[in-house]
């Protein structure tokens, strides 16, 4: 039986052309599919997008972020365990690493401060667990904000240690009067502050007080003069090298 029902756009499209109307149809259909498909990414930013393979992961200058990804299968071939006396427990750092750090957290002990690695080297799998938990716990656009995907993490390379001082909570180092020690120290053993607060869009991470890379005492020391993140460090100095 044919029914005589009629299509809800005839009845909505009174006073408006069916063209128009299936226009405005179509538009909005396709916003939303736009908007379904992107939800997920760092859409203005670009985090998570083109990203290139790194090729030299052994570098001390190398440079993990989200548009910069390691092996699945790359481990740093010179871990070492941070002495005990500066580490929560065993905490592992590439040889340079280990020595820049207990140098300087010996010479902050020396001071009166106590600086103590809290995380250190991290697996790609071991990242893996963590970045999904923060997912599930917390949803994608939260877990992207303040942990990195797999393969994402400067962790795995060895090369970052996230520090504890007085209070014994890294969430809340800034703080303490150990984070402003590590303001005025830290470049002079080769670490800078990874992630500062007016550099978040560049980085793609929020701001963390207890995160550091090394990155040599000259790297560190330029970034620290310059007063810049490692992004805009290299970029200048590859541009400055061609
Ligand atoms: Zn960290």
């Amino acid at each position: 039986m044919k029914s005589t029902l009629q299509p809800a756009y005839i009845i909505i499209g009174e006073n408006m052309k069916e063209k128009t109307f299936k226009k405005a149809v179509y538009i909005v259909l396709f916003i939303l599919i736009v908007i379904f498909f992107t939800k997920d990414c760092d859409f203005f930013f670009g985090f998570y997008k083109n990203i290139r393979q790194i090729t030299n992961p052994d570098d001390i200058l190398v440079l993990v972020n989200k548009n910069n990804k390691l092996s699945e299968d790359y481990i740093p071939k010179d871990l070492e365990a941070i002495d005990i006396n500066y580490a929560m427990e065993e905490k592992y750092v590439r040889k340079e690493v280990k020595s820049a750090f207990e140098a300087l957290a010996k010479k902050a002990k020396e001071e009166g401060y106590q600086i103590v690695a809290v995380s250190a080297f991290r697996s790609y799998s071991y990242q893996d667990e963590l970045y999904h938990s923060y997912v599930k716990t917390s949803g994608k656009a939260y877990a992207d904000r303040c942990s990195a995907r797999p393969g994402h993490s400067e962790h795995q390379t060895g090369l970052a240690i996230d520090v504890m001082g007085e209070n014994q909570d890294y969430n809340k180092f800034a703080e303490t009067k150990e984070f402003q020690w590590m303001l005025k120290h830290a470049h002079e053993y080769g670490f800078i502050l990874r992630y500062p607060e007016k550099f978040e869009d560049v980085t793609g991470f929020k701001y963390e007080p207890w995160h550091y890379r090394y990155v040599g005492i000259d790297a560190a020391k330029k970034i620290k003069e310059k007063n810049t993140c490692l992004e805009l460090y290299l970029h200048e100095h590859l541009f400055s090298l061609a």
